[in-house]
């Protein structure tokens, strides 16, 4: 029976609009929106005191490194940055067994379903046992992160990643003897991955990730782009976070990155590069010309000391932008999202310099980001309520002391800048009911859980 959302008011075609329902069919997508939907051959949800927005698409998640979270915030001997903290992240992926994965992405994917996060890019690159060795399906912890996406309800685009490498000229990295595969055995493994997934629910798909210029070589990177080109299917790459990285490409190839893609022909609309902190203007003017994505991590780069990007440029000049909670040092989109113009801000010393480029105003452009922007990137069709669309949303409370108190046309900004958790109160997925008046069914089983698994890895690392 298809079931009727009646939100006081719901945002749509880039408004809030009061006194419209949201018709939800049985498959889980969105029959209809509009006024006075209520027959009686359907089930009726009334939200007074509640506004819906459509879901917001996580670009780039590793689940695993929420178990590092409050524990890597402590400066060693010999200081502290971005390549002190990778240690500490492959320490906790090196003790992971594959229940582990399960418990922990659970952990990480109940945290983005209380915030409003209703779909998940996971940039996933633990493949292999403890010791290297492969185990008998190279897709199994691929499945567990799978597994638990479903599990907590929400729409998965598994990017499996492709890491052959430590790096130009440096020997293999103990830390990363889980990730490797070489280029034969990552396409044998997502072949075997799309085969797989065939019959998967529509809530889940999948994309390519070479990791990063770093870890992948040229050819690689090439023959692994035509595989996805194929299929049609998204290539995710972190790229330009550390300027060590670039120097490294330079010296390898005598070009940066990005230059060694463009020249390549391997930028396309298909292709979203995470982070691209340090850019020239005729990279990131390549990348606008070729409809890349950038999914930019705010959150994740403050805390790894990563640097800023130039959103204001890189907006002027047309690149699309998506964000991800990375490292999940916080899970929080609309954090992201407003740290697009905060970290300018800063840097600066002036204010709002994100609005009105092109005539937009600023808040509807980063939710437009953290939603839309996050589904183009991993090519699904959420991020909008409009007929035909998944039904991925979630309500919040107009009394939560976050946002109360602020005219319709002024909520929008109110709820990027200001909005709380504590605000959200339901997520639908596909016309699942994921969390209801702020609570998930599983939650207290995911927590205890995950504590389990962090206590065990946590001693075993001191
Ligand atoms: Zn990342």
């Amino acid at each position: 029976m298809p079931t009727l959302y009646l939100p006081d008011l719901l945002y749509t075609e880039g408004t809030f609009r009061p006194g419209l329902g949201l018709l939800v069919g049985d498959d889980g997508s969105i029959l209809r929106i509009g006024a006075d939907l209520a027959t009686d051959n359907l089930m009726a949800v009334k939200m007074p005191g509640k506004a819906i927005l459509p879901g917001l698409v996580n670009g780039h998640s590793h689940s695993f490194q929420r178990l590092i979270r409050g524990v890597a915030e402590h400066c060693g001997p010999n200081g502290d940055d971005f390549w002190a903290w990778r240690n500490t992240m492959y320490r906790a992926a090196s003790q992971l067994e594959p229940d582990d994965v399960f418990d922990v992405a659970r952990m990480t994917f109940l945290e983005m379903a209380l915030s409003g996060i209703t779909a998940v890019g996971e940039f996933h690159y633990v493949h292999r046992r403890q010791d290297g060795t492969p185990y008998d399906d190279p897709n199994l912890l691929a499945k567990r992160i799978i597994d638990a996406a479903n599990s907590v309800g929400l729409r998965v685009c598994l990017l499996r990643v492709a890491y052959a490498r430590a790096g130009y000229e440096l020997p293999p990295n103990p830390g990363q003897q889980r990730f490797y595969e070489s280029c034969e055995e990552y396409l044998e493994s997502v072949d075997r991955l799309a085969d797989d997934l065939r019959d998967e629910s529509s809530t889940v798909s999948m994309g390519v990730a070479p990791h990063s210029i770093r870890a992948v070589t040229l050819e690689s990177l090439k023959r692994i782009s035509a595989w996805a080109e194929e299929r049609n299917l998204p290539v995710h790459m972190h790229i330009a976070e550390q300027v060590a990285e670039i120097a490294a490409c330079e010296r390898e190839y005598g070009l940066s990155p990005i230059r060694l893609l463009a020249q390549n022909g391997l930028l396309s609309d298909r292709l979203t590069l995470v982070h691209a902190i340090h850019t020239s203007p005729d990279e990131v003017e390549a990348l606008a010309k070729a409809n890349v994505t950038i999914c930019s991590c705010p959150t994740t780069e403050r805390n790894l000391g990563d640097g800023i990007i130039d959103a204001e440029k890189a907006i002027e000049q047309g690149i699309l932008f998506s964000f991800g909670s990375d490292s999940q040092a916080t899970i929080n989109l609309l954090e992201d999202a407003r740290e697009l113009d905060y970290h300018l801000r800063l840097k600066r010393q002036r204010r709002v310099l994100l609005d009105g480029i092109d005539g937009e105003d600023m808040a509807a452009r980063l939710f437009r980001y953290a939603t839309a922007g996050g589904a183009g990137s991993l090519r699904m069709e959420t991020g909008l309520l409009e007929p035909g669309r998944p039904a991925d949303f979630f309500s919040v409370d107009l009394q939560d002391v976050s946002i109360a108190g602020v005219a319709p046309e002024e909520l929008l900004s109110m709820i990027v800048f200001s909005l709380e958790r504590t605000a959200v109160r339901d997520v639908v997925m596909n016309g699942r009911a994921v969390v209801t008046e702020g609570r998930h069914a599983l939650a207290d089983e995911i927590v205890s859980r995950y504590r389990e698994v962090a206590v065990r890895t946590i001693s075993a690392r001191s």
